[in-house]
């Protein structure tokens, strides 16, 4: 076990992607909506976009797309935007993990079959994809792209055939398929959502007018002026059609304890303004930081987040030590996707070129500094010797997460367990490579009352998986 960190490397955990449907019941142009949701949902995924429309009074089978590789602002011009007509549509951000970054990996993918046009869009990772594709493969399919999301709409496309309704192959999809999905899914007449029984991923329904929606986050709803009606169950399916909503919950476990919302989504994925199945983001933020304070206090004069996560659970931890509450970091948010990242040297890093420290917000103080969770350690190391280039007297970490023990199978690019900081290593070990005074992460007892005692994954921490791992590797190329 190296006891050197590599700053060569990348640190950012990743989540897989955001996506929104939307029904206009009026007729109105759904394109610039579904732009503006998703730009919500950028944070879940920045290397890839797009959105499907079509009219449901027009010719069945039409449908207006547009994808690209980037950011929501570089891929959609409002040239493009205007050329998307249609009352219902779907759209998507993309991060990968499993599938690679290309152009034809983007979604909303957008089936052409006997019955007419599908367009779907998907959050998570399936564990059975590969033997899926294989069997499709076997039958004659041919794969236009290489994520799991196409072998959902395959599934999807062939029972269609032989089943009396779209919302009828979702669900018998849904009895093949294996793993975390949230799905939007678009046939001519109907906007169709569906969330795997775990309830991994987000989903949830709003309204605006004559026109319902269905997000991965209820930020996005704020953001395009609708209002929350209520989370998608998980295993749920949902069906919008003019008569309004229909609901399918067949496939929903029987034993609620059997749901694993990933708690990652509490801690770090989702953003502060949503609430996940009733349980406040920011909220759940506040109760790790009120919690690290009550289980590894230390004296100190000021308590700082690393943003943009670590703000609410500093916040949390200096309500319940008495601690004041600082602003230690300036972060530069125009670090896009295009942005050239430096030969990595440990004085021009991403990590200062991101982020920049208040040198009298610290200087001469003992500060604790507050963070989401500790990947490889390269970060943390950083950001704790920023600290004390700055003048902080002590740096105590603490982290609003417990170790990361295990990789994810669900959709979450965690690496594999030897190159994560916490693998074979104490605590005095891993405080000694951050180079910081002490560091206590959040007991793993304390996710259920992040959580409020929803079921939750916490697999990554704890190697309890709620679902059996594949055998063979599923996971992106940045995971290996
Ligand atoms: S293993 Fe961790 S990141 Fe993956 S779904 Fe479970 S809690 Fe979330």
């Amino acid at each position: 076990m190296s006891n050197e960190l590599n700053f060569n490397i990348e640190e950012e955990l990743h989540e897989e992607c955001g996506v929104l449907g939307i029904y206009d019941f009026d007729g109105g142009d759904v394109a610039s909506t579904i732009y503006y949701g998703l730009f919500a949902l950028q944070h879940r995924g920045q290397e890839s976009c797009g959105i499907a429309v079509s009219d449901t009074e027009g010719p069945k089978g039409k449908v207006s797309a547009h994808k690209g590789m980037g950011l929501c602002n570089e891929v959609f011009t409002p040239e493009v935007l205007e050329g998307l007509h249609g009352n219902i549509g779907v759209g998507h951000v993309r991060y990968s993990t499993a599938g690679s970054s290309t152009r034809e990996n983007a979604q909303p993918l957008v089936l052409n079959y006997v019955k007419g046009t599908l367009a779907m869009a998907h959050n998570g990772n399936l564990v059975n994809a590969p033997e899926l594709r294989r069997e499709l493969e076997y039958s004659g399919a041919i794969f236009q792209t290489t994520i799991d999301s196409e072998v959902i709409a395959y599934h999807v496309a062939r029972e269609r055939v032989k089943t009396p309704s779209v919302e009828a192959a979702v669900a018998n999809a849904m009895k093949k398929i294996v793993g975390a999905y949230s799905l939007v899914v678009m046939s001519p007449r109907k906007l169709i959502g569906a969330r795997d029984p775990y309830g991994f991923k987000p989903l949830c329904i709003g309204k605006r007018d004559n026109s319902y929606i269905i997000v991965s986050e209820s930020c996005a709803l704020d953001t395009i002026g609708a209002e929350f009606v209520r989370d998608v169950l998980p295993g749920e399916i949902v069906t919008i059609t003019k008569d309004g909503i229909a609901s399918d919950t067949s496939l929903c476990f029987k034993e609620r304890s059997r749901e694993a919302r990933c708690v990652f989504e509490y801690i770090y994925f989702a953003r502060p303004d949503s609430v996940f199945d009733g349980v406040s983001v920011y909220h759940s933020r506040l109760c790790a930081g009120r919690a690290l304070a009550v289980d590894s206090p230390v004296e100190a004069d000021v308590v700082v987040g690393v943003p943009e996560s670590g703000n609410a659970a500093a916040l949390g931890y200096s309500l319940q030590s008495g601690i004041p509450y600082g602003t230690a970091f300036v972060k530069n948010s125009y670090v896009g996707r295009t942005f050239i990242k430096p030969k990595q040297s440990y004085r021009e890093s991403s990590v200062r070129i991101k982020l920049n420290v208040l040198k009298e917000a610290v200087v001469g103080k003992r500060v604790i500094m507050i963070d989401d969770s500790i990947v490889r350690g390269t970060t943390s190391a950083l950001i704790v010797n920023m600290l004390r280039e700055a003048g902080a007297k002590e740096v105590h970490v603490r982290i609003s997460a417990p170790p990361f023990l295990h990789p994810c199978y669900f959709g979450t690019d965690i690496p594999d367990e030897d190159q994560l900081i916490a693998h074979n290593r104490s605590i005095d070990e891993i405080r000694d490579l951050l180079g910081a005074d002490s560091l206590s992460y959040l007991n793993i007892d304390r996710l259920n009352e992040m959580a409020e005692g929803l079921p939750i994954c916490t697999a990554c921490f704890s190697g309890n998986y709620p679902i059996e791992p594949p055998k063979e590797d599923i996971r992106g190329e940045y995971s290996r």
